[in-house]
């Protein structure tokens, strides 16, 4: 897929400027280059039609081509549909002994990541786990597990013969329980297609454990085989996330993105290989860049955009040093706190500061806060966003309403932007914008 598209950006980098035929073109053709990575028809339709809505209409980045842009706003869309909910790679497992079921058919690679979640969470976690095979089937199956077990140091439930997976399931459980586990995970059993008595069987052993999290297992070469099986298995089953293995191979990642925009379960890690500690979290990010091949014109688009914003922040200062400084100005400070994490996270990452951070969290000063002083700004009419001296008793209290908050609470605002005002007006008069581009990074 790279080889492809990277032909396709090149003749596109290497004019000038983009017709919208240009675009056409280029998106027809990465198209075809989806299709050919195992994306699904469906998938690769819509996830152009995103592209082509996202490129129409947006400005070109000073200094970089038009064919530059539209690789990073492929990027970009393919990072959007590759995102799953939740922090990647987090699972539920509060209240233990918490049950993970692993799913899917044979030879995906259901037992050995079993063993190398099991590794992760005990080494990375601090968690105890405890690992159980059900796969009653094949005679070798139970004895992999324990030997993948004691090499990753993780406890493996005694091999009873002739229990039924469900026996085990509740064997597991009880162990668990009474053992002190944190987590335990069921290995179960494969077939080579899905079929009935796989399902079935799933599907007991899910009601008996209820599992916090059943994660389905597929080879991240099967492509669109891949999303068949996930939907099958979310449909009878229910997954609440995928792992992808075989990503250490030439896999095209064209697998990650159909899995993701056809189940919208969100993919949690991938294998890269078979040794225990090839687990990844799963960075969309990364995929992306590997689907597309083109990560040093993506990085290259986004230090021009830095550049320009950081054009912007230094005409914003020009007007803050002649005093001019208004809510919508402290509206965009305020979001551009939240970007950064908050005052705990602007804080923590500068040298010597983490207490003072705790002491944030700890005063109140978290998002929360934030994000109620920006909902009284937007309670506020564009003319007093403008100028906040025309706020009277009476603007204040639909104000406070507005937000839902106390007039108090719109007090304390406009005491900020008034010492901010007054702070970044000395602040210019002394070094002509100069120190005052200091203060704020
Ligand atoms: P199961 O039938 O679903 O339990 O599959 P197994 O865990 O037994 O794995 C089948 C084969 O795939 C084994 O030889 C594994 O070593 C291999 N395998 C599993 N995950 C990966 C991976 O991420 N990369 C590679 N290269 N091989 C893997
Ligand atoms: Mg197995």
């Amino acid at each position: 897929l790279s080889d492809r598209l990277s032909g396709v950006f090149d003749r596109l980098t290497k004019q000038g400027a983009l017709s919208e035929d240009d675009v056409k073109t280029a998106l027809r053709e990465v198209r075809v280059a989806l299709l050919e990575a195992d994306v699904s028809l469906p998938v690769a339709r819509d996830f152009i039609k995103k592209v082509q809505e996202a490129a129409t209409g947006q400005a070109v980045t000073k200094s970089v081509t038009p064919g530059q842009q539209v690789v990073k706003i492929v990027h970009d869309a393919l990072v959007d549909v590759l995102t799953g909910e939740g922090e990647p790679g987090a699972l539920k497992i509060d209240s233990p002994p918490a049950p993970i079921l692993m799913v899917g058919l044979q030879g995906g690679g259901k037992t050995t990541t079993t063993a190398k979640l099991a590794k992760r969470l005990k080494e990375k976690d601090g968690k105890r786990v405890l690992m159980a095979s059900l796969d009653i089937y094949r005679p070798a199956a139970m004895d992999q597990l324990a030997v993948l077990g004691t090499q990753v140091g993780v406890d493996t439930l005694p091999i009873v013969k002739g229990q039924k997976p469900a026996d085990i399931a509740k064997r597991a459980k009880q162990q668990a329980t009474m053992g002190g586990y944190d987590v335990y995970m069921l290995d179960t059993a494969g077939r080579l297609h899905i079929d009935e008595v796989l399902m079935g069987e799933v599907e007991e052993v899910s009601k008996i454990v209820d599992p916090r999290e059943t994660l389905l297992v597929v080879d991240g070469l099967t492509g669109q085989v891949a999303v068949e099986v996930a939907q099958e298995f979310d449909d009878k089953v229910g997954i609440s996330g995928v792992v992808l293995t075989r990503m250490d191979g030439d896999g095209r990642g064209g697998a990650a993105l159909s899995m993701r925009a056809v189940t919208g379960k969100p993919i949690k890690f991938v294998g890269l290989g078979e040794k225990m500690d090839a687990l990844e979290t799963f960075e969309p990010d990364r995929i992306a860049g590997r689907i597309l091949g083109m990560g040093d014109i993506v990085s290259l688009v986004e230090k021009a955009q830095e550049t320009i914003e950081a054009e912007q922040a230094e005409r914003m200062m020009k007007r803050f040093a002649k005093g001019q400084f208004n809510m919508n100005d402290l509206k965009m400070q305020l979001e551009q706190m939240i970007k950064m994490g908050g005052m705990q996270g602007i804080m923590g990452m500068m040298p010597g500061m983490k207490k003072m951070a705790k002491q944030a969290e700890a005063s109140g000063m978290d998002d929360k806060v934030l994000k109620q002083q920006i909902a009284l700004i937007q309670s506020m009419t564009k003319r007093e966003r403008a100028n906040p001296g025309l706020l009277q008793a009476s603007r204040k209290k639909r104000i406070a309403a507005g937000a839902g908050m106390q007039v108090s609470d719109l007090n304390k605002l406009l005491k900020m932007q008034r010492q901010m005002s007054d702070m970044m007006k000395k602040m210019g008069k002394m070094g002509k914008g100069k120190m005052l581009k200091q203060a704020m990074g």
